[in-house]
C-alpha cells in the first residue's frame, strides 16, 4: 500500500495520490462504521478522462448483468452527443477545464458531500465559475474545496429520514434511479455500499455528477445518463433499489413498481420515496393539470393506497418508515439555483395548499421486500 493513512475516522474517506491524468497509485481506506467490517484496498489509477465508465462497464459485461454493459456502450454515446443536447459542448469544456488537486481528502457522510484538497486561490475562483456555469443546482448540498454548493434542495435531510431505517448498505450494489447529481449515490457510498448506480436522463444532473467523479475517479460510484425504461428489465441483480422522487411522474406507477421489482434480486430491498396525500385505501390525487407547477405529476397516492399498490405488486414486508411535509427550509431557492422554487408554488394565504389549489407537498418513505 502506498501512500499515508491519513484518517480513521469512520465513513471518513481519504486518499493519496495524484487523481487525474497522471498515471500514479492510489490508495484509500474506509473506516469502520457502525462496527461492520472496513477494509483496504489499493488501486493503480489509469489515464481518467472525464466520462471514463470503463470499469462499471468491465463489471457490467459479467453474465449476470445480461448484456447491459454492450447496451450502455451504445447507449451512453449517444446520450453525450451534440445532436441530443445542444449544451453539450459547452459543458465538456467545462468538464475539461476542470483543475486537477493532487491530494483529496473526502467525506461522504456529512450533510454536504465534501472534497477537501490543496488548491490556490487563482485555481479555486476559475473553479467556481465553472461550477456556476452549470446552473441550476438542484440536489445537494456539496462542498468542494470550500466552496459550499447550496443546493435548491437540502437532500441530506431526505437521507436522514431514511438512512436508519434501511438495510444496512455495507457491500451492497445499489442502484439509484432518477438519482439528480448523484448526491444521494455518494450518501450510499458513505454507508458502505460496494457499488452505486444512479441512473438519470437529465444530462446537466450527469454532468453535475461528473464534476465530482473527475476528482474521484476510483470510487465504485457512477451515474449513467439514461433513464429506467432504457435498463434491461428483469436483471434482478442489485441488493438495494432506491426510487426516490419518480413515482409521481410516471404516468404508470404500478408498472414502474413492477420494474423496480425486476431488478432487485429475491430478498433485496426497494426504498420508495414519493408524494403522498392524506387518506384511506383507495384515495389518489390525479392533477387535473399541474400540481406545484409541475406539468408531469400524474399518480399521489394515500398512504394506505400506495401500501396496497407494493403489496399488490408482489412486494413483501412492506413498511411505511417516514412522512414528512416539504418545507421550505428543504426546497428553496438558492444563489445556486435561482428559479422560482417551493414557497412560489404554494399558496401565499394558505401555506396548506399549492397555488393550484391541491393539497400541499409530503412526501412518504416506503421500505419493501421483494419476493
Ligand atoms: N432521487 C433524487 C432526485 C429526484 S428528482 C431525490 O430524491 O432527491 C427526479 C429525477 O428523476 C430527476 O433528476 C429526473 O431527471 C429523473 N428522471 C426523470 N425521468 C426519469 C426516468 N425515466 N428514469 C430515471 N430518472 C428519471
Amino acid at each position: 500500500m502506498n501512500g499515508k493513512i491519513v484518517s480513521r475516522e469512520p465513513g471518513r474517506w481519504v486518499r493519496r495520490g495524484q487523481n487525474s491524468n497522471t498515471r500514479s497509485r492510489v490508495s484509500w481506506v474506509q473506516g469502520r462504521r457502525d462496527g461492520r467490517l472496513g477494509g483496504h484496498l489499493s488501486a493503480f489509477g489509469r489515464n481518467q478522462e472525464a466520462m471514463d465508465y470503463a470499469s462499471l462497464l468491465h463489471v457490467l459485461d459479467a453474465p449476470r448483468f445480461k448484456g447491459w454493459g454492450a447496451l450502455l456502450r451504445e447507449q451512453i454515446p449517444a446520450a453525450f452527443s451534440d445532436a441530443r443536447h445542444g449544451d453539450w459542448p459547452r459543458w465538456q469544456s467545462i468538464l475539461s477545464a476542470l483543475p486537477a488537486v493532487p491530494e483529496i481528502v473526502c467525506d461522504f457522510n456529512q450533510a454536504a458531500v465534501t472534497l477537501q484538497g490543496k488548491t490556490d486561490p487563482s485555481v479555486l475562483s476559475a473553479f467556481e465559475e465553472l461550477l456556476r456555469a452549470l446552473h441550476p443546482w438542484r440536489k445537494g448540498p456539496f462542498d468542494l474545496f470550500g466552496i459550499h454548493i447550496d443546493t435548491e434542495w437540502r437532500s441530506d435531510l431526505k437521507w436522514d429520514r431514511l438512512a436508519q431505517s434501511i438495510t444496512p448498505l455495507y457491500g451492497r450494489t445499489v442502484l439509484d434511479v432518477g438519482c439528480g447529481s448523484g448526491y444521494h449515490c455518494w450518501r450510499m457510498r458513505g454507508a458502505g455500499a460496494g457499488r452505486v448506480i444512479g441512473i438519470d436522463p437529465t444530462l446537466l444532473s450527469v454532468i453535475q455528477f461528473q464534476v465530482l467523479r473527475h476528482f474521484l475517479p476510483d470510487e465504485p460510484v457512477d451515474v449513467l445518463p439514461v433513464g429506467i425504461d432504457d435498463v434491461p428489465s428483469g436483471l434482478g441483480v442489485f441488493d438495494t433499489v432506491f426510487s426516490m422522487g419518480i413515482l409521481y411522474h410516471r404516468r404508470s406507477p404500478l408498472d414502474h413498481l413492477l420494474e423496480l421489482r425486476g431488478l432487485l434480486r429475491s430478498g433485496g430491498e426497494l426504498v420508495l420515496e414519493t408524494l403522498v396525500i392524506e387518506g384511506g385505501e383507495g384515495e389518489v390525487l390525479v392533477p387535473r393539470d399541474r400540481y406545484a407547477q409541475m406539468r408531469n405529476v400524474w399518480f399521489i397516492p394515500s398512504c394506505p393506497s400506495l401500501e396496497a399498490w407494493l403489496v399488490r405488486m408482489g412486494f413483501k414486508n412492506v413498511r411505511l418508515v417516514d412522512v414528512t411535509p416539504t418545507t421550505p427550509e428543504e426546497q428553496r431557492s438558492t444563489d445556486w439555483m435561482r428559479f422560482n422554487s417551493l414557497s412560489d408554488f404554494l399558496d401565499p394565504l394558505d401555506q396548506n395548499q399549492t397555488i393550484e389549489g391541491l393539497p400541499a407537498p409530503r412526501r412518504a418513505i416506503f421500505i419493501a421486500e421483494a419476493p
